[in-house]
């Protein structure tokens, strides 16, 4: 699978129609399962080297409309590796601390540490997306924000930060359908939020700020990825591909040890 078929191109128009949300890979979902299996497997190994090797850091940022996944691919691509290296932050509704700061100040402090992979469950992405959709600052503070957030991530590239962004792109049917299977079993209302019906009606505002995030911040150093995410297997397959190919690109290695092992003898 090409995961550079996915990437946005920096300084290319995104037109976000053009970008399938049902993309199967060509593939069925029993091939496609087995190769998440496979990649899960790499996965497992290249986190315990990165853990190891203690000289990079990887920051996933995930972004998506309501009910696009995000919890579900966080769940099943951190699968089976070691909770001491993963962490995952979740940016809910700002405190009124986190208000009375600038927008990036809750962020930075989550940002992945030497060995960590950091995924970010929403992110500062937020403040050009629900901040722009209703206008919680005027726009004259919300459209200098992609420059800043293009600066930040350099900066977290030029510090060693590995930094890949994942979009995961649904269509407004599968939305309704998601939401619908929400509805109708009680066991699944703890994840219905009427306010997710309310954002629904802002769908093509959303679909705008997603837009222009994706032209405006999709960089060499830092790109973001669309993610056909109506199909969970296929959406799994691809972040978790996506993810072995950054982690490929480190060149990681097991450290060597600082003692001469060779003479030892266990006793
Ligand atoms: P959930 O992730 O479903 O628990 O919802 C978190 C909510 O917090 C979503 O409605 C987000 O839009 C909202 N949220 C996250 N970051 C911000 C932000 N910077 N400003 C306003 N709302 C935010
Ligand atoms: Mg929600």
């Amino acid at each position: 699978m090409r995961t550079d078929d996915y990437r946005v191109r920096p300084g290319h128009p995104v037109d976000l129609a053009q970008w399938a949300t049902d993309d199967d890979g060509g593939l069925t979902k029993d091939e496609a399962k087995g190769r998440f299996r496979e990649l899960n497997d790499r996965l497992e190994v290249l986190q315990e080297k990165l853990y190891a090797d203690g000289g990079h850091k990887l920051l996933v940022v995930l972004q998506a409309t309501d009910t696009g996944g995000k919890d579900g691919t966080i769940r099943r691509v951190t699968d089976g590796l070691n909770p001491q290296g993963v962490k995952v932050a979740s940016f809910k509704r700002p405190t009124e601390e986190e208000l009375a700061h600038d927008y990036l100040w809750r962020v930075h402090a989550h940002t992945p540490g030497n060995g960590e992979i950091v995924i970010f469950n929403r992110s500062h992405y937020e403040d050009v997306l629900v901040v722009r959709v209703h206008e919680l600052v005027p726009e004259e503070r919300w459209a200098r924000r992609y420059d800043h957030i293009r600066s930040f991530e350099q900066l977290l590239v030029d510090e060693g930060t590995t930094v890949v962004k994942l979009f995961l792109h649904l269509s407004k049917r599968e939305q309704a359908e998601r939401l619908q299977a929400r509805l109708d079993d009680p066991d699944k209302h703890w994840k219905f939020s009427v306010g997710d019906l309310a954002e629904r009606e802002h769908w093509d505002d959303y679909q705008e700020a997603f837009r222009v995030m994706l032209e405006r911040t999709s960089t060499d150093a830092t790109p973001w990825y669309v993610i056909p995410a109506d199909r969970k297997w296929f959406r799994d397959l691809l972040v978790a591909q996506i993810l072995v190919d950054q982690l490929d690109a480190l060149d990681l290695a097991y450290p060597p040890n600082p003692d001469d092992l060779s003479g030892i003898v266990i006793t």
